[in-house]
């Protein structure tokens, strides 16, 4: 079976290393007749060495066979350019199957692209709903989810926004009919299986952590949405707050470019001292920073979910989350975007002591599912 796999952006290099390791080890014990050859098209949404090359580097992902260089344009350019590119490589690669993942320009215009030209498309971590249409990943959601036929949810609510979509598994011929697989989420694996040699491997993170810190208290913040970096109000307000809670425990922020480039864009100034900014980090450092912080303050869908895998509470900066379950079960606040809010909610998170013992997302087995469900469906 060939696939061609679609990604160009920071988390979508982590999701696809656990699948591409699990279709790694697939082939080892395959025959020869049901190897899966994957094909990796890098769309270059993120380009900056570490935004992406670090995680090619760190997590044994293997190196794209193209790269488009698409990036720095407006959500329509980027996704027709994107779609007539990946176009041009799946004629010419003629896979079985496209996969793709999450919830990026890249992710819809290799949906569109595949769907086009009749090829399969398998989506990893389909169904999820913030229900805010202002967010461009909500659209790049709902597309995608509504063309693919194998769709890997992470969660039970992830199924059910699918189904209440009209999307049901309708058939054992994926290739024909949509074909809904809850097998949890890829990124709680990642997060299993990269941990064992963070403390090792860690460099930025376990610096700070240990010499700039001196092992105290901290707090792990993270801000990047369009709909927090994209508005001066909105970015200011974050700022402000963060600021403030920095007089009570030191900050440590791992800067997104496009935050830094706003803040420059909007003349916001950052005064205080306790925050330590940084350059984005490689997924290792992450790993080191979350397991030693005390609260996690993010609009990051992946690390609303990390926060929980490394058992410390987290504040969204956000008016909702597609991770419903972690605000039900109190590991996650949504505090929206207001200095008072986002204060309030600190104090509030700093005294919550969740069970974090709880099994929100699958068995570490995510890859291992997808890969086995890919291979027995190769084809018709
Ligand atoms: N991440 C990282 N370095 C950073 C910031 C984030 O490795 O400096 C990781 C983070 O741990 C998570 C993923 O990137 O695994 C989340 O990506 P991002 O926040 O860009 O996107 P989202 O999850 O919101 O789609």
């Amino acid at each position: 079976m060939n696939i061609v796999t679609i990604i160009g952006a920071r988390p979508q290099f982590i999701k696809a290393a656990v699948v591409s390791r699990n279709i790694h080890q697939h082939n080892l014990e395959a025959s020869p007749g049901n190897q899966i050859v994957e094909y990796i098209v890098h769309t270059g949404q993120h380009y900056d060495s570490n935004m992406s090359d670090v995680f090619f580097e760190e997590m044994d992902l293997p190196k794209p066979d193209v790269f488009l260089g698409i990036h720095q344009l407006s959500h329509g350019a980027m996704t027709g350019r994107m779609l007539e590119d990946i176009e041009n490589v799946l004629l010419s690669e003629k896979p079985d199957a496209v996969l793709v993942y999450g919830d990026t320009n890249s992710t819809l215009a290799g949906a569109l692209a595949s769907v086009k030209l009749h090829i399969p498309v398998v989506h990893v971590e389909a169904g999820l709903r913030s229900f805010n249409r202002k967010m461009p990943e909500e659209h790049n959601r709902v597309l995608t989810d509504h063309v693919s036929n194998l769709l890997f949810c992470p969660t039970q609510t992830a199924v059910r926004n699918l189904e209440n979509e009209g999307i049901k598994s309708k058939s054992d011929q994926p290739y024909r009919y949509p074909q809904i697989h809850l097998v949890g989420d890829v990124m709680y694996d990642a997060s299993l299986f990269y941990a064992k040699q963070a403390d090792i491997k860690a460099t930025v993170g376990q610096r700070i952590i240990t010499d700039t810190l001196h092992g105290k208290p901290f707090a792990l913040f993270t801000l990047h949405r369009a709909e927090n970096t994209d508005s001066i109000e909105t970015l200011t307000s974050i700022i402000r707050a963060i600021e403030s809670l920095s007089e009570k425990m030191p900050v440590v922020w791992p800067a997104h470019p496009r935050t830094l480039s706003k803040i420059k864009e909007f003349s916001i100034s950052i005064t205080k001292k306790n925050i330590f900014q940084i350059p984005p980090v490689g997924y290792f450092d992450m790993i080191a920073l979350l397991d030693h912080c005390k609260i996690v303050l993010t609009d990051s869908g992946g690390l609303q979910k990390e926060a929980f895998y490394f058992k410390k509470n987290c504040i969204t900066l956000r008016k909702e989350t597609e991770w419903i379950e972690l605000a039900e079960h109190g590991f996650n606040k949504i505090a929206g975007t207001e200095v008072n809010d986002i204060q309030f909610s600190f104090q509030q998170m700093m005294e919550q002591k969740p069970d974090f013992s709880l099994n929100l997302y699958g068995d570490g087995n995510a890859g291992k599912k997808i890969v086995s469900i890919l291979a027995k469906n190769v084809k018709e």
